[in-house]
C-alpha cells in the first residue's frame, strides 16, 4: 500500500504525540504483532505478564503495567483476524490526563517485528522505520567521463545505470588539429550528458521521486542541469548539487551521506521561506492571515493559497456533553490538560462532561484546503522561526490569493 503525504503526516504526528508520553516508572507497554501471527498467542503472552507485574514492588507501577495490559487485552478480546499490515498497540498511564490511555495503529506497511516492551517510554522506532522508508530520491553522480544513476529509498540504494564516455583523452589527440580536437570533445560530452539525460528523464518522470540529488567532481553536475538535457519537471525536482570525488559508484555512496544533511538542510529552508512570506504578508498587506476562525474562513471562500499549520498544534474540535443536564455543546480544546482542570465540569448543574466526539483541527483544516485547491504546509517548530508561527499565530496561518 502506498503511503500518500497526508497519511505519512498524520502517522507522523501520532508517532510525536506518543513520543511526548514519559511514564513515571517502566509503566508503558508497546505491543507489535505482525499480520500473520496467532492473536490467541498474543492474549496468553499478555495474562503472563499481568500475573508476573504482580511482582512490582512500586504500587503505582504495578498498579499502571497491569491496567495498561488489561487495556490492551479489552481491545484484543474479539479479534480474530489482524489487519493486513498487523496492528501496533501502545497503553500506559497518562499522568496529565490521570487515566490510561490506548492508542491503536494499523501501519501502512507490514509489521516486521514481534515485539512487547515495558518501559517508561513507548517503544516507537519500528513505527519510525516505516516512515523513513518511504522517502525516495533519485541520485546522480556525474563527471564528464562517467554517469552513474541510482534511486534512494531509505538507507537503501540501487544502480540503475552506470557508464562510461567516448570522450576522447588528450592522448588520442593524433593528427586532429588542436580546434578540431576541442570540437570532437565537446560533442563527445554533449552525447554523454544527453544520454545521462535520457534515463534521469525517463527514469524518474512519474512523481514516486520526492527529489533529486546531483553530484560529481566538476561541473558536469551543473552543465547537466539546464533545459537543453533535463526536462522541466525533473529539473523542478533537483533539491540540490554535491561535490565527490568520482562519479562511479563510490560517487553515489558519496552523496548519500551528504544528501541526509542535505535533504534536512533544504526542508528546513523551505521552511523558512515560506514563514517569511507568511510574516511579509501578514505585516505589510492584507493578503495573509491567522488564527483559526480566520483561516477557515478564508478557505471556505475559496481564497486560500497556501495553508500553514504547525506541526505542534494539537486542537481538537469536541462535542462534549453533560450528562446531568444532557446539554451538547462543541468546543474546541487547545489544550488537554488545561481542559480536562477548568473545561470539564458543566457549569450549569457542576456535573463533569463528557468528550463523545473528537476532531483533529489541522486534519479538517487540510481537508477544507484540499476541497479548494490550497496547498497546505506544514511548519515545524525545530527552528525558532517555527517555534514563533507556533506561538505567536497559534500555529494557524494562510497566504491569501486575494483580499
Ligand atoms: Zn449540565
Amino acid at each position: 500500500m502506498k503511503m500518500d503525504q497526508k497519511e505519512r503526516r498524520k502517522f507522523q504526528k501520532k508517532i510525536k504525540e506518543l513520543e511526548k508520553i514519559k511514564g513515571r516508572g517502566t509503566e508503558l507497554i508497546s505491543l507489535y504483532i505482525p499480520p500473520d501471527h496467532n492473536v490467541n498467542q498474543e492474549v496468553t503472552r499478555l495474562k503472563t505478564e499481568y500475573s508476573e507485574a504482580a511482582n512490582i514492588k512500586s504500587k503505582s507501577t504495578r498498579k499502571h503495567v497491569q491496567s495498561a495490559i488489561k487495556t490492551i487485552l479489552q481491545s484484543l478480546k474479539g479479534v480474530n483476524e489482524l489487519p493486513e499490515n498487523g496492528i501496533a498497540i501502545f497503553a500506559g498511564y497518562v499522568d496529565e490526563e490521570n487515566e490510561v490511555k490506548k492508542e491503536i495503529i494499523t501501519p501502512p506497511e507490514k509489521v516486521q517485528v514481534n515485539l512487547y516492551n515495558c518501559d517508561d517510554k513507548f517503544e516507537l522506532e519500528p513505527l519510525k522505520k516505516l516512515v523513513e522508508s518511504k522517502e525516495k530520491y533519485g541520485v546522480v553522480a556525474i563527471d564528464s567521463k562517467n554517469a552513474t544513476i541510482a534511486k534512494l529509498k531509505g538507507k537503501h540504494m540501487e544502480i540503475i545505470q552506470s557508464f562510461g564516455s567516448q570522450v576522447p583523452s588528450k592522448h588520442t589527440k593524433g593528427g586532429w588539429s588542436q580546434r578540431r580536437f576541442e570540437r570532437i570533445i565537446k560533442q563527445a560530452k554533449h552525447e554523454h550528458y544527453k544520454k545521462a539525460a535520457n534515463i534521469i528523464n525517463k527514469e524518474f518522470q512519474d512523481d514516486e521521486i520526492k527529489g533529486l540529488i546531483i553530484g560529481g567532481p566538476g561541473q558536469a553536475k551543473d552543465k547537466i542541469d539546464s533545459d537543453e538535457y533535463l526536462n522541466k519537471k525533473i529539473r523542478n525536482k533537483v533539491l540540490g548539487k554535491v561535490s565527490t570525488g568520482y562519479a562511479d559508484e563510490s560517487g553515489i555512496k558519496e552523496i548519500m551521506e551528504k544528501a541526509q544533511d542535505l535533504i534536512q538542510d533544504l526542508e528546513v529552508q523551505k521552511e523558512r521561506e515560506i514563514i517569511d512570506k507568511f510574516m511579509k504578508k501578514i505585516t505589510g498587506s492584507e493578503t495573509a492571515t491567522y488564527g483559526l476562525k480566520q483561516v477557515a474562513n478564508a478557505l471556505k471562500k475559496g481564497k486560500v493559497e497556501t495553508l500553514l499549520l504547525s506541526e505542534d498544534m494539537n486542537w481538537k474540535k469536541a462535542k462534549i456533553k453533560c450528562p446531568e443536564c444532557g446539554e451538547e455543546k462543541e468546543e474546541i480544546i487547545k489544550d488537554k490538560k488545561e481542559f480536562k482542570k477548568q473545561g470539564i465540569i458543566c457549569p450549569e448543574c457542576e456535573e463533569e462532561r463528557e468528550v463523545i466526539e473528537e476532531k483533529d483541527v489541522a486534519e479538517k483544516l487540510e481537508e477544507l484546503a484540499e476541497e479548494t485547491g490550497a496547498e497546505t504546509k506544514y511548519i515545524s517548530t525545530d527552528t525558532d522561526k517555527g517555534q514563533q508561527f507556533h506561538n505567536a499565530f497559534g500555529g494557524i496561518g494562510a497566504i491569501l490569493r486575494y483580499t
